[in-house]
């Protein structure tokens, strides 16, 4: 996984509206972003420059959890939407 990678699967999760996204350890009204600083992808609160270091095995972790949430809405969209023609359908 290169940093790109990291930073692409941290900026799904953190906008994803089905998790509940990583907050800073000062004040939980405050977002994270990710960047990448001396090499290393951090998530950093603009507000107060707080920082969350993540390791690979974590970063994996919210990447399937984004992925299965993402998946879920789609479904359930779908379902949704299949349930409503039927409705329609039948009334
Ligand atoms: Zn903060």
């Amino acid at each position: 996984m290169n940093n790109q990678q990291r930073i692409e699967i941290l900026t799904s999760y953190q906008d994803n509206p089905m998790v509940h996204p990583l907050t800073c350890g000062n004040n939980s009204l405050h977002n994270l972003v990710p960047i990448e600083e001396n090499k290393k992808v951090i998530l950093k609160c603009l507000e107060c420059d707080y920082t969350q270091l993540l390791d690979d095995k974590f970063i994996k972790l919210l990447r399937d959890l984004d992925k299965v949430q993402r998946e879920m809405i789609e479904w359930f969209k779908n379902k949704v939407k299949e349930l409503n023609n039927e409705n329609t359908i039948n009334s």
